[in-house]
């Protein structure tokens, strides 16, 4: 007789404690096989077991005696494979419980249709490979473990995208990635309860479902005629509510959500998943139509989307980097949309490149667009949303919350609920965040400067913190307060940016709308056509070395270069940065502001992106002469004093040398004035500056700004200033 027949005769003959059948059972039996061969008995449905009492107690089920099911047979019969993968992982790791469907199959490949079996039968072969992990751990640890189910990941087939998931795969495993846009604090679920009947003191145990209300299910009692028993204990497990989103944009531009139910897992709030999960229904109320939502059963993190590179894609990829202008002509493709400006397409291009990692150091390039109205900033920033981990914003409507992260009530599909929502940073982490209109809100300002600078998102509410990866390249744009930029003006006179974090950007470009016929000519031309060749859809095509320019292609490029290139600096490279520094730094030795080692450090990025761009492993000296030029431009752009004729740092991050010593003078007026009074009105200062040194009134209108940026005045109410 078998075990399972010796159980099922016990039971017959009266005897339905589990207990009592596996002391009389492990007698002459294998401790494993034992619990083994009522668990199979269980999922064959031949017996139930319920705990009345706090005791397990068997019962013969006879309705489903026919019903063996093909999913329990194929599992028992290879439980000694599951089994050896599962001591394989815990030999590793013993806090693992994942059964990767594909590590499994590259083990027992002639087991390969268990992929199928499971993805069909999701609920029921994982309670059956729970079991089998259960046994297996306290084989080999000697103590139970206490999970209430492992997790399933890998499926190998059966990848969706989140909108194509519908109706027929309801109760089917499915995979897809996404990435978090909302996740709720983590609440507990109760998975099972335990009822007592007060008539004649029985105890039962039932599993509960998640849409079940413990409080309000009824539960009649087995031993008496009590059809309401009463909630005596709860087992609860962690639960996690999230809204996810699909990665790809569909066609009609939509990101398609939904909500993903995470069970017995660490709180997660950012970042991007490599789902299994199973589409379950929840009714409308009185209909037959049900909201589809995602029950997890197991994820991944991923880093970045999965992009498929082929051996044709590196072919072409190599022929593309052979080009000596490979640079010019993929930033050139990137931002196809807009015509001119080679230098700030090159960066931008090349930002999209990232630098190299190294340890906590930023590898990301930021870089500042100071545009006059019409330039076009917008449309640029809007060409770069096509690459993945792009976020676009603007500062006039954004929110410290919306750019990085925030804690609010929430109605959810559990009632109302805490959430946590990952800002633009956190959702754009490992790409670029394009912020419009930067200037314009001066409360979000310092959570930008801190994201930019720690690389990550953190969010402080209601006694939370909580840190979320924003490992992010910044263009940011904004128009001069004076609506033009004025080449005779500092940075800082033109764009209201504290000091601190405008030295977080590696290059600032002013763009101006100089009226010029021909190149006027040259884009209204180019304007037109691109348009009448998108309405004939005769688009030219663009090839570098005969391969043919996608987006795909770019975006391969983008990805490929930056898994593959990890270039250093040689020696020679190295003397010319070095030799470019060091004049700098002298040209800017009697100024109030040096040139320091955070600008060599953004020479030496822009280095490395150059190299990397075109499939380096070392800066030669032909890219860091090629970063050196680009930042030079930067320079030119921003710190040419037309006064004097010489490059001044000051102009960028402070005043230039040839206004330094009137903002001195109007600096000491207001200390002056504060000796006596308190705070000192603007006509005063006017006044003193006009008749004691000759400075007029716009000068020191912008020079008052100046100093207030720079926190060295404070206008404690309007019209008024005083020193800090
Ligand atoms: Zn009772």
């Amino acid at each position: 007789m078998s075990i399972s027949e010796e159980i099922l005769k016990l039971i017959e003959n009266g005897i339905t404690e589990w207990d009592e059948i596996y002391t009389r059972l492990i007698n002459n039996h294998k401790k494993n096989a034992v619990s083994m061969a009522k668990n199979r008995l269980i999922q064959q449905g031949k017996i139930k077991e319920e705990t009345i009492n706090g005791k397990k107690i068997l019962s013969i089920q006879h309705e489903n005696e026919e019903l063996i099911s093909d999913v329990d047979a194929y599992l028992f019969e290879h439980s000694q494979e599951i089994k050896e993968y599962f001591k394989l992982i815990l030999h590793q790791n013993p806090d693992n419980r994942t059964f990767n469907i594909k590590e499994f199959i590259l083990s027992f490949p002639h087991l390969a249709e268990l992929s199928d079996i499971i993805k069909n039968n999701p609920f029921e072969a994982r309670n059956i490979l729970t079991n089998i992990y259960k046994e297996t751990y306290e084989e080999l640890f000697a103590e139970e473990t206490n999970i209430t189910h492992i997790f399933i990941t890998n499926l190998l087939t059966s990848k969706k995208k989140l909108s194509e998931i519908g109706a027929n795969d309801i109760g089917k495993l499915v995979e897809f990635e996404c990435s978090i846009v909302q996740a709720s604090k983590n609440k507990s679920r109760t998975t099972e309860a335990e009822y007592l009947c007060f008539e004649c003191g029985t105890k039962r145990t039932v599993k509960l479902d998640f849409w079940e209300d413990p409080e309000k299910k009824k539960v009649s009692c087995p031993n008496c005629s009590n059809q309401r028993m009463t909630i005596d204990s709860k087992s609860r497990i962690t639960f996690q509510e999230l809204i996810v989103q699909q990665l790809e944009v569909s066609q009609d531009g939509k990101q398609h959500t939904a909500s993903l139910f995470l069970e017995d897992s660490e709180p997660i709030y950012s970042g991007k998943l490599r789902v299994v999960a199973v589409p379950i229904e929840k009714y409308k109320k009185g209909t037959s139509v049900a909201d589809i939502h995602l029950y997890a059963f197991g994820y991944e993190e991923i880093d970045n989307i999965d992009i498929n590179i082929t051996e044709d894609d590196i072919e072409n990829i190599y022929k593309i980097a052979k080009d000596p202008e490979v640079i010019e002509k993929l930033a050139n493709y990137m931002l196809r949309e807009t015509k001119g400006m080679d230098e700030v397409k090159k960066a931008i291009f090349l930002q999209q490149v990232k630098g190299v990692e190294k340890g906590d150091k930023r590898r990301n390039l930021n870089i500042l667009l100071i545009t006059d109205p019409g330039v076009g900033k917008s449309t640029m920033m809007h060409q770069l949303k096509k690459l993945p981990n792009t976020k676009y914003a603007t500062m006039s409507g954004a929110s410290g919350a919306g750019l990085i992260g925030g804690i609010n009530k929430e109605k959810t599909e559990f009632g109302e609920s805490w959430v946590v929502k990952p800002g633009i940073y956190a959702l754009a982490d490992g790409g670029t965040v394009c912020l419009d209109e930067f200037t314009h809100n001066k409360e979000v300002m310092p959570y930008v400067h801190d994201a930019m600078e720690s690389q990550m998102a953190k969010i402080t509410k209601m006694q939370n913190n909580l840190e979320l990866p924003a490992r992010c390249a910044t263009l940011a744009a904004c128009n001069p307060k004076l609506g033009r930029y004025d080449s005779n003006l500092s940075v800082m006179e033109q764009v209201p940016i504290k000091p601190e974090t405008l030295s977080r950007f590696d290059l600032i470009f002013p763009l101006r709308d100089v009226p010029d016929n021909e190149n006027d000519k040259d884009i209204l031309k180019f304007i037109i056509r691109s348009g009448n060749e998108k309405i004939k859809g005769t688009e030219k095509k663009i090839k570098i070395n005969g391969v043919e320019l996608s987006d795909e292609l770019l975006i391969k490029y983008l990805h490929y270069v930056d898994e593959n290139f990890k270039p250093t600096i040689s020696d020679e490279a190295e003397e010319l940065i070095i030799d470019y520094y060091l004049k700098m730094r002298e040209l800017s030795k009697n100024g109030a502001i040096t040139i320091t080692t955070r600008q060599a450090e953004s020479l030496i990025r822009l280095s490395e992106v150059v190299a990397k761009a075109r499939l380096k492993n070392e800066v030669d000296t032909e890219d860091a002469r090629e970063a050196i030029e680009l930042m030079q431009f930067c320079l030119e752009q921003i710190s040419y004093d037309p006064e004097t004729g010489k490059i001044d740092i000051d102009k960028v991050y402070g005043i230039p040398k040839s206004k330094r010593e009137k903002s001195e003078q109007v600096l000491k007026i207001i200390e002056d004035e504060n000796k006596c009074k308190d705070i000192v009105s603007e006509e005063i200062i006017f006044e003193r500056a006009e008749k004691e040194y000759n400075i007029t009134i716009e000068e020191v209108e912008r020079i008052l700004e100046v100093l207030s940026i720079r926190g060295e005045i404070y206008s404690p109410k309007f019209g008024y200033w005083r020193t800090t």
